[in-house]
């Protein structure tokens, strides 16, 4: 957290806090995080109590700090939720409630950040959603799915249930033959229906991106034809924009399956699987406003009731990763009424380490032209006025020089009349855009310029090619040529849609270039972006640098480089122990990457069963 942010800010970060109580009414707000005596964890009940000796004692590892050194130590401990002493040995304040862990060698990083994805819109799905992004084959996709069936809880267990997988993966992916990276395909009718229980069992229903394409089972082409979706024998749900038979099948799903409980459980099957793949830390983005019709897609919800089964896990004590909400707004209305109260009525970042408000973004309001009275310009001005922090996002490219402007040539353009009129604040505020695939040297410059930053995300890794349409799928974005220029950067994922959450995927793609079916998309097999330097044409990074993004970079992002995104001594104690080792392994081996122990403020939330974690 910056200390001297108090320029353009109505309050200090210290009156934001004491306004808690008035503010919480009116917005959605981080709440105080439970401390209170049920909570469920064992150990987490302390975790607002200070007490005098370490809970977590690692030894014998290989922990990459991802300090400004780059120090890479044996051991680590964490006491009062935060990193107690990091170094080689193990002296630290050990009692009866102190944990000692060793960790036999393995790889340790610091929990992973997402500086932005959409966790919220997984932990409101329908069903029991069920994430396909570690699918590397037909047969994976067949074991995950029949794991969830043989996972299912009481009393569910027994009684069918809708298995379903609403974005965040392609069949690209799902591999007919492993050895085969061309070989990708959607599962047949068959398959799935032997994965799900048998025919008739359990329906089952997953679908692509935004609106589709997607397929099911037996069951679920039983049920969703019962309620008029066209369905195909062999299960194909058929995409498209804006409404689609998927669509369709998911208004349907929403609306039947979808309740304050069912919310709360997917809630916690998201942070689960945030805990697998070592993230511990998410920057939601927010999603479409729903309207309760076909033409709402998989990043449809509603922005004003989405969080409460979030906050209501963390009331009950249960919140096992860190919560970021920024506040997303979309009008088209050039007064922007809604953001007018937004700004007037909510805080940024208030809440607690755990769970706590973002600012405004991915979208500030309604398209990017640059005109003095349109949405977006307007929407910029009152953000600035107000001190707040804009985060936008662009997936265009200018194919050449006389085509139609970009979209982050119109948003950095706006963020430079913001400085022109409040000078500075784009720099002290951290004013981001997002994605950018399509970035030119020379926009990075003048976005460097006035210090705004840049948040990379490798979702091209699942569709992405090497046309040169001015729309995604398309390959980018140009990793080395921002790393090359003197501006903040840090990597997000962009899940739960068009793109994976698994933070292990996206560095995959950042540091091979590679997309799902292995043809070489981001490096020297592509012509250089417009405007780079005709010598740097190979935008791969690598790992450290991309790992960096993902952790101390991204700490940075969210304001709270004094508290994460590295393993030193008085931060908050994240960390993950990886199944191999990130920086050693070979490249495929990247996507397979997975947590065995996700520490989350000294508490172990997530343990694969790897390593002895007993108390002694
Ligand atoms: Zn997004």
């Amino acid at each position: 957290m910056s200390k001297k942010e108090d320029k353009y800010g109505r309050l200090t970060r210290r009156q934001f806090i004491q306004s808690a109580a008035a503010a919480a009414g009116a917005s959605v707000v981080g709440r105080a995080h439970a401390h209170d005596d049920d909570h469920h964890r064992d150990h987490g009940k302390d975790r607002d109590e200070p007490h005098s000796e370490c809970e977590l004692i690692l030894i014998n590892g290989r922990i990459h700090t991802m300090d400004d050194k780059n120090r890479v130590v044996s051991a680590v401990s964490i006491k009062n939720g935060r990193f107690f002493e990091v170094g080689s040995d193990a002296k630290s304040l050990r009692g009866p409630r102190t944990r000692v862990i060793d960790l036999r060698g393995r790889t340790v990083v610091p929990g992973i950040i997402d500086n932005h994805n959409h966790i919220v819109l997984m932990g409101n799905r329908p069903g029991f959603h069920t994430p396909l992004e570690n699918a590397l084959s037909i047969k994976d996709v067949q074991d995950i799915y029949a794991a969830r069936v043989a996972s299912l809880p009481l009393p569910q267990n027994g009684e069918a249930q809708w298995i379903t997988t609403i974005g965040g993966f392609h069949f690209n992916h799902f591999y007919a033959n492993p050895n085969d990276k061309m070989s990708g395909r959607w599962p047949t009718i068959d398959e799935l229906d032997a994965a799900t229980g048998g025919i008739g069992k359990h329906p089952a229903f997953m679908m692509i991106s935004f609106t589709g394409e997607g397929r099911t089972n037996t069951a679920g082409k039983d049920a969703l034809t019962a309620v008029g979706v066209n369905v195909t024998k062999d299960g194909v749900v058929a995409g498209g924009f804006p409404s689609s038979e998927c669509t369709k099948a998911l208004l349907w799903l929403r609306q039947n399956l979808l309740n304050d409980t069912e919310r709360q459980r997917s809630v916690l099957d998201a942070m689960n699987h945030a805990l697998t793949v070592g993230v511990t830390t998410h920057q939601d983005q927010g999603a479409f406003q729903a309207t309760n019709s076909i033409n709402d897609g998989a990043a449809h919800e509603d922005n004003y009731t989405m969080h409460i089964p979030f906050l209501k896990v963390y009331d009950q004590g249960k919140g096992s990763i860190r919560l970021r909400i920024n506040f997303l707004h979309m009008e088209s209305n050039p007064d922007t009424p809604e953001l007018v109260q937004r700004l007037k009525n909510a805080f940024q970042f208030l809440g607690n380490e755990w769970v706590k408000t973002g600012s405004i973004g991915e979208f500030i309001a309604q398209g990017t032209s640059t005109l003095p009275t349109s949405p977006f310009v307007q929407a910029a001005m009152k953000v600035a006025a107000a001190g707040w922090r804009a985060e936008v996002h662009s997936l265009g490219r200018r194919n050449t020089p006389t085509s139609n402007p970009a979209d982050f040539e119109q948003e950095i353009q706006t963020f430079e009349m913001v400085d022109q009129k409040y000078p500075g604040l784009v720099r002290e505020r951290r004013w981001v855009v997002a994605h950018v695939p399509g970035i030119t040297d020379e926009w990075i410059k003048r976005l460097a310029n006035i210090g705004g930053n840049l948040s990379l995300t490798g979702w091209q890794y699942l569709a992405g090619n090497t046309t040169t349409s001015s729309v995604a799928p398309y390959a980018g974005p140009p990793f080395r040529m921002i790393l090359q220029n003197d501006i903040h950067a840090g990597m997000s994922s962009d899940g739960m849609q068009i793109a994976p959450m698994n933070p292990w995927i996206h560095m995959y793609y950042a540091t091979t270039g590679l997309n799902a079916r292995g043809v070489a998309i981001n490096n020297n097999a592509i012509t250089p972006p417009l405007g780079a330097d005709p010598k740097v044409i190979d935008q791969r990074i690598t790992r450290q640098e991309a790992l960096e993004l993902y952790t101390r970079k991204n700490g940075w992002f969210l304001r709270e480089e004094d508290d994460l995104g590295s393993i030193e001594e008085g931060k908050l104690g994240d960390l993950v122990v990886l199944n191999s080792d990130y920086f050693t392994v070979a490249n495929d081996d990247l996507k397979k990457i997975r947590s065995v122990l996700t520490v989350v403020g000294g508490e172990i939330m997530y343990d694969a069963g790897v390593l002895d974690t007993r108390r002694w």
